[in-house]
């Protein structure tokens, strides 16, 4: 029979008790014995209610040896609302069930006692090792399926490297300080300021992730490019991140292809100058902003002279080697600021920003005298001259598309005046 305060409430609560699927124990703080138990305080452990009565609530614990005295452990319960503790509890048969104790005290009657309900966790630990596992598993998988991998908390700083990265980066195992400053301080400085801000964008709620490509630094001192993605995967009651996990990717290969075509898509394979796209586009801008800026600039388009005849004499591939040798004598008689670009075949469009209609005759000069003085020999062709027709602004009114098209009629007109020379478009007439 219950004894004790259950005997005084009503029968519905002993049930309540009875019926529960945990292991319900009430204690005597005093001796340490169990003085009442449900059903499945004793039939889980294997025991008849009389055999689990009146004995210390200390002899149902696995590891007897070591533990707290119960003078100890009743301290803390009677200091503490609630008590708990994880465990083992031993069945008849020599067996462990592996419980969660949640203990507590109450007073009745002027007396004190203590309520323990034990809870068996068998299966959530055996799942938690499992998670535990498949964890780990999951980790390596994605370490071996990218490059590399990082967890920064970003209390402490702490940044953990993976093998795989700091194999990347060609350090060892035990190389890269963990902190977050290592990795700061091994971003390329043009790279940093923008990185930082996705990631502060990230971490401030601004962006759903961390993502960018960037170049780090690695242990022989060279830059790689890696695309680097991140998110937040832990947060604080406030709601603050705490923990930040990400995968980097080395995209050295691809950035270089990267650069490769955009270099082709600009550049005039041949002589390496800026094609016509790239030169349109450029030339465009440079009127716009010295019609803007009320400053003077002209256009040269320059074209071979009898350049067929080098094809017919020599074979189109010493062709190409005039044509690329031609090219650089144009690139050397200009000055710094001045630009060529390779028009198409063998005309060639140069731009002169800040020039006025006066100071060109100067440069074309120059321009012919490189082809006069030019070592010919050396790619063993006949000396090859050139025809340029020139615009200039303000003196030709009018966008990109009219100084070109005035500086084609010069060009023709040098053609047919005999060549090797430099024409001025027409200017307007001035009125009467
Ligand atoms: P003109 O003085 O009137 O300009 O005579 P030209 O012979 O220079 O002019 P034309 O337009 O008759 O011929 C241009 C030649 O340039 C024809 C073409 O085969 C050659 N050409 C154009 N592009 C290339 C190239 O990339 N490589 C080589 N080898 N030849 C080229
Ligand atoms: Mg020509
Ligand atoms: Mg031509």
């Amino acid at each position: 029979m219950t004894t004790g305060p259950l005997q005084d409430t009503n029968l519905n609560l002993e049930a309540l008790f009875q019926n529960m699927a945990d292991a319900v124990y009430l204690i005597d703080p005093h001796s340490s014995n169990i003085i009442w138990c449900n059903r499945t305080g004793h039939e889980e452990l294997g025991y008849e209610k009389h055999e689990i009565l009146n004995h210390s609530v200390l002899s149902l614990q696995k590891n007897v040896e070591g533990l707290p005295h119960w003078d100890e452990v009743k301290r803390v319960i009677l200091n503490s609302p609630s008590f708990t503790f994880v465990g083992s509890h031993t069945h008849k048969d020599g067996g462990e069930i592996a419980v969660e104790v949640n203990t507590t005290h109450f007073e009745h009657l002027e007396q004190t006692y203590f309520l323990s309900v034990a809870r068996n966790v068998t299966n959530r630990l055996t799942i938690e090792k499992d998670m535990h596992s498949r964890n780990q598993r999951i980790w390596f998988a994605l370490n071996e399926a990218t490059d590399g991998l990082w967890e920064w908390e970003l209390e402490s700083n702490h940044v953990f490297f993976s093998p795989q990265l700091k194999k990347m980066l060609g350090y060892g195992p035990d190389e890269m300080e963990p902190h977050v400053k290592t990795w700061i301080n091994n971003v390329h400085s043009d790279d940093l300021d923008r990185v930082g801000q996705i990631l502060e964008d990230h971490l401030q709620g601004r962006r759903g992730n961390y993502e960018a490509e960037y170049r780090l630094r690695n242990r022989n001192g060279h830059f790689i490019w890696v695309h680097d993605k991140g998110k937040i995967c832990e947060r604080d009651d406030q709601g603050n991140p705490t923990f930040v996990v990400g995968m980097v990717e080395n995209i050295t290969e691809r950035k270089q292809l990267q650069f490769q075509l955009e270099k082709l898509a600009a550049n005039d394979v041949l002589t390496q100058l800026p094609n016509r796209h790239q030169g349109e586009e450029h030339a465009r801008q440079q009127i716009e902003s010295a019609q803007s800026n009320h400053q003077p600039l002209c256009l040269a388009v320059i074209d071979f002279d009898n350049f067929k005849q080098i094809n017919d004499l020599y074979g189109h591939q010493k062709g190409d080697e005039v044509l690329v040798f031609g090219a650089q004598l144009l690139k050397q008689s200009l000055r710094q600021n001045d630009f060529v670009y390779r028009w198409g075949g063998e005309e060639f469009v140069a731009l002169f920003p800040n020039t006025h209609l006066d100071d060109i005759e100067t440069i074309t000069y120059k321009i012919h005298r490189a082809f006069k003085e030019a070592d010919w020999a050396s790619i063993d062709t006949t000396p090859l001259t050139v025809s340029i027709g020139i615009a200039c602004c303000p003196e030709i009114a009018g966008d990109f598309d009219n100084l070109i098209k005035q500086a084609d009629c010069a060009v023709y007109l040098a053609k047919e005046q005999g060549r090797n020379q430099t024409v001025l478009a027409d200017l307007p007439a001035e009125p009467q």
